[in-house]
């Protein structure tokens, strides 16, 4: 049977993406090849590349002047592509959590890093407010959503320099203005792909004005200049993050997909605000992330916790368990999680409590 996935990355695909993959995996386009055993200068696979990318472009409705490339090496490796191409002499970042650290401790080895805001000391419970940009950095980095904490910058902010956002694990869960980022880049293995596929979207402009030399790969003009196609691409993940955009096109984009994550989000906050047994770590509402709802035992039932995950288990969840940072719980509810699957665990939480 299959599972409720709620899995923090890689994560839940849709039937449809999985399906399709598969279909193309034994044979593609009844050519009698496999999608993983063909060229990638192939019509075939150049037709797969193209379709991607625009709809990177039709979703998310990305202005003329951006590019969109599908990269390797993962959000990782744009901690450190990001301050290799952008930084001259300093950039801001919001520390909000592992991630953002791990960007900062990157950016580092180019220049300096004003570290605008923190929530570190409270285990990145919050996303820190009021802090302001200094106006002569290069860029502001941000990381729209915390995986492992849980919680989320839901809106655009207005930005005097160039923005730069990581958005690995909320890219698609919601209508957003891709003209008030310079750039956007995440991995594809939390809303989009497995893992192996590195989306970057870019404005042209910004770029070419460091004086540092850029090792061939890292320099992202190389890949605008040839397409994504300077060397081979991550092509199987590409395939199946081809099939996930048009899955989300024909549920009705991005605005369908927010939808249904703001109604997932809210029953299951509901039900963690309302059970005696357990508490959400991330006290401002507004700060609660749509996708990774991160939840603990109060104080006085610490020690069943893993009795709940164990009753979870028996029930078809999968994944639920928080990050060894924070502990507890951890429900990762991505785009193609069904309302369904998040009935379940309410249920259970329900039933588990009754139990007690
Ligand atoms: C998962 C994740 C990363 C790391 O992605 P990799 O592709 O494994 O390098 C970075 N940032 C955020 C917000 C993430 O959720």
């Amino acid at each position: 049977m299959k599972k409720h996935n709620f899995a923090a990355g890689p994560s839940i695909l849709s039937p449809y993406t999985i399906q399709h993959t598969a279909e193309g995996i034994l044979d593609l386009n009844k050519s009698g090849l496999s999608v993983m055993e063909i060229s990638h200068r192939s019509k075939d696979f150049m037709d797969i590349m193209d379709e991607t990318q625009q709809l990177f472009k039709d979703l998310l409705d990305i202005p003329s002047g951006y590019s969109v490339l599908l990269l390797q090496g993962g959000a990782s490796m744009q901690f450190c592509m990001v301050p290799y191409n952008l930084l001259k002499t300093k950039a801001a970042y919001l520390d909000t959590g592992s991630w953002a650290n791990k960007a900062v401790k990157e950016a580092k080895f180019f220049g300096d890093v004003d570290v605008v805001a923190s929530s570190k000391d409270d285990t990145y419970s919050y996303i820190p407010r009021g802090y302001s940009v200094p106006s002569d950095a290069d860029y502001f980095h941000i990381t729209t959503n915390n995986t492992i904490y849980g919680t989320e910058i839901k809106e655009d902010m207005d930005c005097e320099i160039n923005l730069v956002a990581d958005m690995s694990s909320d890219i698609f869960s919601r209508p957003m203005d891709v003209s008030k980022y310079a750039m956007i880049y995440g991995g594809a293995q939390k809303n989009l792909a497995p893992a192996g596929v590195t989306f970057v979207i870019v404005k042209d402009e910004i770029l070419g004005k460091v004086d540092r030399v850029i090792p061939t790969m890292l320099d992202y003009k190389t890949h605008i200049d040839k397409g994504s196609m300077f060397n081979t691409p991550p092509c199987l993940s590409i395939y199946a993050a081809m099939h996930t955009l048009r899955w989300y096109r024909d549920q009705g984009g991005v605005e369908a997909m927010y939808k249904l994550n703001l109604e997932k989000a809210a029953i299951l906050y509901d039900e963690i605000d309302r059970n005696s047994l357990f508490v959400s770590g991330i006290a401002n509402e507004a700060d609660r992330s749509i996708m990774n709802v991160t939840f603990v035992m109060k104080e006085e039932y610490k020690e069943k916790e893993a009795d709940f995950l164990t009753y979870a288990t028996e029930r078809g969840m999968s994944g639920l368990k928080g990050h060894r940072s924070v502990g507890g719980f951890r429900a990762s509810i991505y785009n193609a999680m069904p309302k369904s699957s998040v009935e379940v665990l309410i249920d259970s939480m329900q039933t588990f409590e009754k139990s007690i």
